[in-house]
């Protein structure tokens, strides 16, 4: 879905719908993540008048023990403000400067900007590097009659 970000943001639009990480190949390189994420994007204007996106985004992800190979489901919430600038060095300075910066992130003015993109890369922010159960001790914790290669053939 592509948008004009900075009209959506002057004209405080608001717009919302979900990605079914199973059918996203660069996330699914990245482990074994399924499960539907919802988002909403609302469009705004900072204090200091420049157009905003604050990006919402909610899910429960099933992902895989790294420790025991069995699944778990992994809590996604989070909420950010994307500022939007005009120009690299505008954006550049707000988010690498090293004087004090109001800005979480940033992204680029564009007549056809990808909202998927936006909620993709921050669901692949958000996901753990290493899955692990709160309170995992190992393969000896679940079943000891599955051994993690019968797992293993499951999953492949
Ligand atoms: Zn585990």
């Amino acid at each position: 879905m592509y948008i004009n970000n900075v009209k959506f943001a002057r004209s405080a639009q608001k717009l919302s719908g979900e990605i079914n990480l199973g059918a996203v190949a660069r996330i699914q390189e990245i482990g074994e993540f399924q499960g539907v994420v919802k988002y909403t994007l609302q469009g705004e204007v900072d204090r200091l008048n420049r157009p905003a996106l604050v990006l919402s985004i909610y899910g429960i992800i099933s992902a895989l023990c790294q420790n025991c190979l069995h699944p778990l489901d992994i809590l996604i919430e989070n909420q950010t403000q994307i500022t939007i600038f005009f120009n690299e060095d505008q954006l550049d300075a707000a988010l690498f400067s090293e004087s004090e910066s109001d800005v979480i992130d940033g992204v680029l003015a564009e007549d056809e900007f990808d909202v998927v993109q936006l909620v993709e890369d921050e669901v692949i922010i958000l996901l753990p590097c290493a899955a692990k159960h709160d309170s995992c001790i190992g393969l000896s914790y679940h079943d000891k009659v599955e051994s993690p290669f019968n797992v293993l053939k499951q999953i492949i």
